[in-house]
């Protein structure tokens, strides 16, 4: 549902896990964590690729529509 690919090639995805944080909110759960980790951090999505160790960054959204 969600997927990443890192530029090295590597790629795993986030699926839905059936389980809802409320009505409409779902939760993701990634499918294979030997692919990639991710954290938050100071309102930022880091996602490092495992195989070539890149790192990716997903700003707050509200910060892109500042700029
Ligand atoms: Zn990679």
């Amino acid at each position: 549902m969600l997927k990443f690919e890192c530029e090295c090639g590597n790629s795993t995805r986030f699926f839905a896990t059936g389980d809802y944080l409320d009505y409409q909110t779902e939760f993701l759960d990634l499918e294979d964590d030997d692919c990639i980790s991710y954290e938050l951090n100071e309102s930022r999505l880091l996602i490092q690729c495992k195989f070539c160790k890149h790192r990716y960054v997903l700003p707050k959204f509200e910060a892109i529509n500042e700029s």
